[in-house]
């Protein structure tokens, strides 16, 4: 429990994210009848909207589901049991999604990962170019992979899939990257890309998005793994007609339609540039401390959670209860094979300067509290990236 429960509560991890005060009292609309007109026009209105957060002109299909749920759908709609498919292991989402590739049947190559760089896209081509019989049927790769803050070079593996000669399709999990890095879905020849609702998006968790190429489309139905409620078909139509095939989860739907017009007010380029400089900030502010970044590659540094090595031997799920009890402030813990050795500040979606000083300045004080050694001048460093970014 905080100290006082004055104030607002510090909502700093890299997902569940602040929602808007106006997509809240969006969500707070009476309930309607989902197959009416009002609701099949704005359902339909949405999809066409969500489009361009994508940067494609296929079809947005949109899933009552959190993001695993989308992994899911991408394999049962275009694969059959017993299928390979290649994936490089850079952290615990990565990690999870082969584990739900094994527990759909199908064939999993792992390519190991050292979670402190992105996907290393010679060894994708390596790797496609030994599939002589041509096994492989889809590359799976993390854009952004939450637990590390890591972010891969999405690009860089299309080309190292072309260069191959390989036909395999290309998966994209855009969690954690969309609206906070960009994304090109259809210039970088991505076949199907997973989303979810609770991170860029700025929503609530239970919408998952999955935007599909042409190819994808073709696929469709094409392998034998059961699709049941994840059925492409019927999501495709109801992106025309708004009429969907259970009963969507109508509240999601209103808070998503305002969402949309908060990122389309601020504009996707501002968003980018904004979640970079918080991040910017945030890095300035742990070499102050003298703590280490995850990250180790500058150019992969992610623009939505920074993950902070403690020093060793101490406890970061400790410090994380620390920083809560005293500051009422939510920071994410390490996942995985980093558990209790990072935490995590999530700088995603509804978050501005002040709401990064604020975050900043906790865990200062809580490191402080906490009595873990440190050096002072985070606040101030972050301060200074802030606002010399401000004025150049
Ligand atoms: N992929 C990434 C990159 C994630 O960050 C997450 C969740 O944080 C997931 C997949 C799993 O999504 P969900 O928890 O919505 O099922």
């Amino acid at each position: 429990m905080p100290t006082s429960p004055a104030g607002r509560y510090y909502l700093q991890v890299p997902g569940p994210t602040v929602v808007p005060d106006r997509v809240l009292k969006a969500m707070a609309m009476p309930m309607l009848d989902h197959r009416g007109p009002t609701f099949a026009n704005m359902a339909a209105g949405i999809t066409q909207d969500l489009k361009p957060l994508f940067k494609t002109k296929q079809p947005v299909l949109i899933f009552p589901s959190s993001g695993t749920g989308a992994w899911q759908s991408a394999f049962s709609n275009t694969l059959s049991s017993g299928d390979t498919v290649l994936i490089a292991e850079v952290g615990q989402f990565s990690a999870l999604w082969v584990a739900n590739a094994k527990d759909m049947g199908l064939n999993v190559i792992e390519i190991p990962g050292d979670w402190r760089s992105g996907i290393d896209a010679n060894k994708i081509e390596e790797a496609l170019k030994a599939d002589s019989e041509g096994k492989i049927k889809a590359v799976l790769a993390t854009h952004n992979e939450t637990s590390t803050g890591v972010t891969s070079d999405i690009p860089a593996i299309r080309k190292a899939m072309d260069a191959a000669g390989h036909d395999a399709m290309l998966f994209v999990d855009t969690i954690s990257s969309l609206l906070a890095t960009d994304y090109q879905h259809d210039a970088w020849g991505v076949d199907v890309a997973i989303c979810g609702s609770q991170k860029g998006f700025m929503l609530p968790p239970g919408l998952s998005f999955i935007a599909l190429s042409d190819r994808a489309q073709k696929e469709y139905g094409t392998g034998n793994l059961p699709r049941g409620y994840f059925d492409w078909a019927p999501v495709i139509t109801a992106t025309e007609n708004g009429l969907y095939p259970y009963t969507p989860p109508v509240s999601l739907f209103y808070g998503l339609r305002e969402a949309i017009n908060v990122i389309n007010e601020e504009g996707l380029d501002n968003m980018f540039a904004r979640h970079a400089r918080l991040a910017k900030a945030t890095r300035a502010a742990v070499a102050a401390w003298g703590f280490e970044i995850q990250s180790t590659v500058e150019s992969q540094h992610s623009n939505a959670v920074t993950a902070i090595r403690m020093p060793d031997g101490v406890s970061a799920d400790a410090f994380r209860g620390v920083a809560l009890e005293h500051f009422d402030i939510s920071l994410g813990g390490g996942l995985g094979k980093v558990a209790d050795k990072v935490f995590r500040i999530g700088h995603l979606g509804y978050q501005n300067d002040l709401s990064v000083m604020g975050a900043i300045a906790g865990v200062e004080m809580a490191l402080g509290i906490a009595g873990i050694k440190h050096e002072k001048g985070g606040v101030l460093a972050a301060m200074d990236s802030l606002s010399a970014d401000k004025s150049a």
